[in-house]
């Protein structure tokens, strides 16, 4: 039988990156799916500017709209669109994407297991045993990459700490004229949504819109869906494909690895809590996960600890951030929209979050006002917490914050 350098499990952006660039880095390497490519994933298809840098080739193939517009809108009031000089984001469908990340793994050398879900994991201090569909996989590393819902870790004895947040998305194909209006603009709603937002995104012959926040909206989901879809113009009962999906927010401290096991992408809780984006994160902890895994596999390093610092130096900071910044923007969604519409420079610094040309970090050293927001919101949520032991929206503001479980 086989013994694989790394064993990766779930092939979404996380784990086609990281099969790819072991393959790529001389390791063998098979990368395990219970789905059959191409498969579909509930999420907009928005990859940021940075994502698609981090990509050693051209997604170009797979990119149905760049987008240089947002419509931004007040509780479903009127909007107003704004345009910056580049390209904020590319719209993908997630089922084209991930085929074809997943190819170029293949490419590079990584074996492809379809149709194969992962059931149990035995793991010694130098070997881990995957049972997938009816094989057994023999390995000296495992990357968990199975996304929000899987089970790998769990099965492997790790706990990762991430908050639960949810969403619900569907589509409409309008008549030409209609997605006309949306060809290079994509739009978001703020203040309708508890802490989140609802969303418009224009694919090559239809729009997804979709409405994301806090697990409490879980109930009123699909009314949401439906407001926010005849918001846009159009007849929620036209909406097919319609589909929900949890949003993982991992707690500030919760394990990335553990021995011979690494997690990436949503199954590490990657997710950016103010956005909600995830394929940057998933890409980019794919990417590093496979440098730290070439390095322990190879004898340069004693174990796999530095990718648990590189995640601490580089991932968190922003993430405890953007916590810190979601509290604030639901504070007045409002305020917010009127600084985006008034001011140049907040439509610049917000456009440049979009892309990643500028990150949260910079963008709290630049801003004054975000660092002095920042500041007050911390003491508010201090105050709050003391006050009413906590106030749901008010999400962790500093990364000592620990909760009492995880979902
Ligand atoms: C409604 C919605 C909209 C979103 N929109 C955006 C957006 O526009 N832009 C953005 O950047 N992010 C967005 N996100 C977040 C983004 O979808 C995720 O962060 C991203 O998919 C994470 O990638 P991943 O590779 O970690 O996991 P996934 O993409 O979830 O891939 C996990 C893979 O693991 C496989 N798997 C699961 N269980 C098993 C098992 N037992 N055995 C084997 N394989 C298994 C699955 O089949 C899947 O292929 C959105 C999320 C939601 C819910």
């Amino acid at each position: 039988m086989t013994r694989w350098d790394v064993i990766v499990a779930g092939a979404g952006p996380a784990g086609s990156t990281a099969a790819r660039e072991c393959a790529a880095l001389g390791l063998s390497t098979v990368i395990i799916d219970k789905a059959e490519f191409p498969r579909d994933k509930p999420c907009g298809g928005g990859v940021n500017v940075r994502a698609a840098r981090l990509l050693p080739f051209d997604l170009t193939p797979v990119v149905e709209r760049s987008i240089t517009g947002m419509y931004i809108s007040v509780r479903q009031g009127a909007g107003f669109t704004r345009y910056a000089d580049q390209t904020l984001t590319y719209l993908t469908q997630r089922r084209f994407l991930d085929t074809y990340l997943l190819e170029q793994a293949e490419r590079a050398g990584a074996r492809v297991d379809q149709r194969t879900a992962v059931r149990a994991v035995e793991r010694t201090a130098a070997s881990v045993t995957v049972r997938a569909g009816n094989q057994v996989f023999e390995g000296r590393t495992l990357v968990v990459a199975d996304g929000a819902n899987g089970p790998t870790a769990g099965l492997a004895g790790i706990e990762v700490a991430r908050r639960k947040e949810i969403a619900l998305e569907g589509n409409i194909t309008p008549a030409d004229e209609a997605l006309e209006r949306w060809s290079n603009v994509f739009a978001i709603d703020i203040g309708s949504v508890t802490g989140g937002y609802g969303w418009l995104f224009p694919k090559g012959d239809h729009v997804n819109i979709g409405v994301g926040g806090l697990a409490s909206i879980g109930p009123s989901l699909r009314s949401l869906l439906g407001r926010m879809t005849a918001f846009y113009g159009f007849d929620p009962a036209d909406l097919w494909g319609i589909r929900g999906h949890p949003l993982p927010v991992r707690l500030p401290g919760a394990p990335v690895f553990e021995g011979n096991v690494l997690l990436t992408g949503d199954a590490a809780g990657f997710l950016d809590p103010l956005s909600g984006e995830g394929i940057y994160a998933a890409i980019w902890s794919g990417q590093r996960a496979a440098h730290h895994l070439a390095e322990y596999l190879t004898g340069v390093t004693p174990s796999l600890d530095g990718y648990r610092l590189e995640v601490e130096r580089t991932l968190e900071p922003d993430l405890v951030i953007a916590r810190q910044l979601h509290t604030l923007f639901h504070i007045s969604p409002p305020l917010w929209a009127a600084f985006v519409r008034r001011s140049s420079r907040a439509w610049r610094l917000l456009s440049d979050l979009i892309t990643g040309s500028a990150t949260y970090s910079g963008a709290r050293q630049q801003s004054r006002l975000i660092s002095l927001g920042l500041h007050a919101t911390a003491a508010g949520v201090r105050v709050a917490g003391a006050v009413h032991g906590g106030n749901k929206l008010l999400l962790p503001a500093t990364s000592g914050w620990r909760p009492g479980r995880s979902h």
